[in-house]
């Protein structure tokens, strides 16, 4: 299937590896052009020479790291057509191991500020335009809290509310905003958390995912063809999460 997105121009956040990077590749694999942004200028810089895609230095845990990254990509691709917020996770641990309030305050600067600062600075431009697309990348932890997360749990249940309301206030505008929900992928934050080695126990899928395989998910909701999709946050998870919604 043509996704349409020959010439569309994304930014996509923290992806000079792991699932950011993947939503990266499967874009330009789609024929768009794609900036990219991650706090190592080595890393950055190689992933988007090995990718065919143009590299920033931005730490997004900022709101002028974040807002900065957007308007760098908009003036590097003439204008902005798609945007992936996405960053880092916070340090692990639960109630007991978080006593200071601070940490959630920096968590909440990581993984629900940042996405509020790019899409301030991006999605007013893709309504004048009356064409755009929001994917940001939370954590199956919105749907069902990990004990062992208790910051990111935290912050990313205040970002999708965030992105729920943008999304029906925008929609008319021709603008979809979504949210994507991981659940265990084989990436390196994935990797530090479980101390090495990733483990399929709890999916049903039988194996964890493969960033690529989220990548095309990105891209898919990118597309013109998802035109009606907006306000969802879509679990891809293997069928880990066992609720109904
Ligand atoms: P990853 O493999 O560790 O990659 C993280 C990427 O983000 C790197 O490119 C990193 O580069 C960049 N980054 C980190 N902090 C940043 C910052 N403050 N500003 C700019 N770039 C930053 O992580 P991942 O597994 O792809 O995870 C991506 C997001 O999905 C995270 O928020 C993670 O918690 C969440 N998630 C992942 C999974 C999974 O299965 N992988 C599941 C649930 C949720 P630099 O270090 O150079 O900045």
């Amino acid at each position: 299937m043509d996704l349409r997105l020959t010439g569309k121009r994304a930014a996509v956040a923290a992806a000079s590896k792991g699932l950011g990077r993947a939503c990266a590749i499967a874009l330009a694999r789609e024929g768009a052009r794609v900036a990219i942004c991650a706090r190592d200028r080595d890393e950055v810089e190689a992933a988007a020479e090995a990718d065919g895609l143009v590299p920033f230095v931005a730490d997004v845990s900022t709101p002028e790291g974040a807002a900065g990254f957007v308007r760098d990509a908009r003036a590097a691709l003439g204008g902005l057509d798609v945007l992936v917020p996405n960053a880092g996770g916070p340090p692990p641990g639960g109630f007991a191991d978080v006593s200071d309030p601070a940490e959630y305050a920096r968590a909440f600067q990581l993984n629900a500020l940042s996405t509020i600062a790019m899409c301030a600075e991006a999605v007013p431009a893709m309504q004048a335009q009356q064409w755009g697309r929001v994917v940001a990348i939370t954590s199956i932890a919105v749907r069902q809290p990990i004990p062992s997360l208790i910051l990111s749990n935290t912050a990313r249940a205040g970002a999708t509310g965030f992105l729920k309301t943008l999304a029906r206030e925008v929609a008319a505008d021709g603008v979809t905003v979504n949210s994507l929900q991981p659940g265990i992928h084989d990436t390196d934050r994935i990797r530090q958390l479980s101390g090495g080695a990733t483990s399929a126990d709890g999916i049903p899928a039988g194996s964890v995912g493969r960033p690529a395989d989220f990548g095309a998910v990105c891209a898919f909701l990118c597309s013109e063809q998802a035109r009606f999709i907006t306000g969802a946050a879509i679990p891809v998870d293997g069928g880990a999460s066992a609720g109904l919604q």
